[in-house]
């Protein structure tokens, strides 16, 4: 039987929910069996090509990462957001509450050790967003798995549905992390 395409992303996050995911233990070996990585900051492919199932960590608040997310799904049968960052924001929504000139003005600028600071200007770097967006403000969302990180548990049973050609709803017992 084919193995199930499956590619992950992680955008505006700290890469915890891709270790809950490596953390689901003996599991790994079974979905192993079932499903094929391609793009992946597990595998490092860098190019997309299509898959059944695409995860998304991290939420998006830079261009970079708004053509990711759409790229991705494009690409994608069912879009799983993984993580309260990318289900509702997370911690780098907070920034929401300040405006964006303030936040580059501090970062670059503003901080004691800086001097003579200066707002990145290039083609190589990423243009910020106005805001901070949970991936479903972006893109069509087809299940989530919040918690920050999700609990390996809560991963393993959206896997295993999705496997099983049902989308995940999490129950509330295995959604905190413990
Ligand atoms: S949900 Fe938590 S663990 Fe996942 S990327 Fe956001 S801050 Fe990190």
């Amino acid at each position: 039987m084919a193995k199930v395409k499956i590619a992950t992303v992680w955008l505006e996050s700290c890469a915890g929910c891709h270790m809950s995911l490596l953390d689901v233990d003996e599991f790994i070996i079974d979905l192993s069996k079932l499903v094929e990585f391609r793009r992946s900051p597990i595998t490092d492919i860098k190019g997309f090509d299509d898959v059944v199932v695409g995860i998304i960590e991290g939420c998006i608040g830079n261009e970079e990462e708004k053509e990711v997310a759409e790229e991705l799904r494009q690409h994608s049968q069912i879009i799983m957001a993984l993580g309260d960052c990318a289900c509702f924001g997370g911690v780098c929504a907070m920034r929401n509450t300040l405006d964006k000139a303030d936040v580059l003005k501090r970062a670059y600028i503003d901080t004691p050790s800086t001097y003579k600071g200066k707002i990145p200007k290039s083609p190589g770097v990423p243009e910020l967003l106005n805001k901070v967006y949970p991936v479903n403000q972006i893109i069509k969302v087809d299940c989530y798995i919040p918690g920050c990180p999700p609990e390996p548990e809560a991963i393993k049973y959206g896997l295993t549905e999705l496997l099983a050609g049902r989308i995940p709803v999490v129950p509330s017992n295995i959604m905190r992390f413990d």
